[in-house]
């Protein structure tokens, strides 16, 4: 199953319901941001849906609504931050780089981004 309430092995979910520590950045309704442990840019955030699923295409299939809220909370972060621009990443499976598998947007800014990424 991809997409459930939660998952009780899933860091996210801890951080989502506050059982594991995190520098919250903003919570709604159905997502929760908060600052990359290790961050790779002065603006490094992880915006999550609180409902568990693996990646953001399995999201957008089950419940489009939440990868919406998703979506347009990563500009409010960017900007919270003083950032009009910012890169938005979903690495999508292992060998694109995901290491987590609770969807997260990584909200990027506040340095140049180079393209292509590596
Ligand atoms: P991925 O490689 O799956 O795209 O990204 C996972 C990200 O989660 C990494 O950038 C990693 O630094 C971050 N991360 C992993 N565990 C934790 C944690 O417990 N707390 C926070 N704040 N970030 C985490
Ligand atoms: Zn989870």
């Amino acid at each position: 199953m991809h997409v459930s309430g939660t998952d009780p092995d899933c860091v996210f979910c801890k951080i989502v319901a506050g059982d594991i520590p995190a520098e919250i950045v903003s919570e709604t309704e159905r997502t929760v941001a908060f600052r990359d442990l290790n961050g790779q840019a002065p603006t490094h955030v992880l915006v999550v849906p609180r409902l568990h699923a693996a990646d953001i295409a399995s999201l957008a299939v089950a419940a489009p609504d939440v990868a919406a809220a998703l979506l347009v909370e990563t500009r409010r972060i960017a900007v919270g931050d003083g950032h009009e621009a910012y890169r938005l990443v979903f690495n999508t499976g292992a060998d694109a780089g995901q290491s987590v598998f609770h969807v997260h947007g990584h909200v990027l800014a506040g340095r140049d981004l180079t393209w292509p990424p590596g």
